[in-house]
């Protein structure tokens, strides 16, 4: 353990030193330990995304709110009562449906979330997220939710193969983020680009991402 411990440490020092200082490092701990969240904790990692909310509530009231806790996976709306009482972020909002039930259930809290719509940039259609396309209405109709503040967009991008590959899907990214930026809409601030993870970070960052959500690189392979 203390060997593995040393390895996360190292890791998280080096993936922060690696990132401008304006860059989120979110890391993305599904499967991994208590212990190992505590180990990255205790390196410097301020935010944590888990794809399952049933995965992510009983390492939250371990650890607490001395960091940030970032929904990152798909989200269904049975779902959304524990995320707005016990995350941060959603990064995952994909649809209207979604988006008004978790309003629903921020307002039961009395809390406003800060919320990010996920583009399918590779107009996959067993991948989650927003077709391009569609992301227009959808933004415009969650800029009139209360209980939200659409803060940006995210996307994964190619999870396998050459970095390089993921470049075009961050570009479009980045280019609706700037467009949606440009429509000045109420309750709306685009701030944060979250894209990017252990194989094509630093390509996220040339194209733009300011949010990276790194596990592997941080935690060693899942087994
Ligand atoms: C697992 C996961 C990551 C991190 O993937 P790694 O390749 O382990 O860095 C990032 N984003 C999401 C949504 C994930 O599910």
């Amino acid at each position: 353990m203390k060997k593995q411990e040393n390895k996360i440490i190292e890791s998280v020092e080096m993936v922060l030193s690696q990132i401008p200082e304006h860059v989120i490092l979110v890391a993305a701990a599904k499967t991994r330990t208590l212990e190992e969240v505590k180990v990255a904790v205790r390196a410097g990692v301020k935010n944590i995304g888990y794809n399952y909310v049933q995965e992510a509530l009983p390492i939250i009231n371990e650890i607490g709110s001395n960091v940030k806790w970032h929904m990152i996976g798909h989200l269904q709306t049975s779902k959304a009562k524990y995320v707005a009482e016990s995350f941060d972020w959603v990064e995952t909002i994909d649809s209207w449906h979604l988006a008004k039930y978790l309003d629903q259930r921020c307002q039961m809290f009395g809390k406003i979330m800060p919320v990010l719509i996920e583009i399918n940039s590779g107009r996959e259609s067993n991948k989650t997220g927003v077709l391009p396309g569609n992301v227009d209405a959808l933004v415009e109709k969650v800029s009139q939710l209360k209980n939200l503040k659409l803060q940006g967009l995210m996307t994964m991008g190619a999870r396998f193969g050459e970095p390089e590959n993921s470049r075009p899907y961050f570009q479009l990214t980045r280019s609706i983020f700037d467009r949606i930026a440009g429509m000045n809409l109420p309750n709306v601030e685009m701030e944060y680009l979250s894209m990017g993870m252990s194989n094509s970070y630093p390509i996220a960052i040339e194209e733009g991402a300011n949010i990276v959500r790194i596990g592997t690189r941080l935690f060693g392979e899942r087994s």
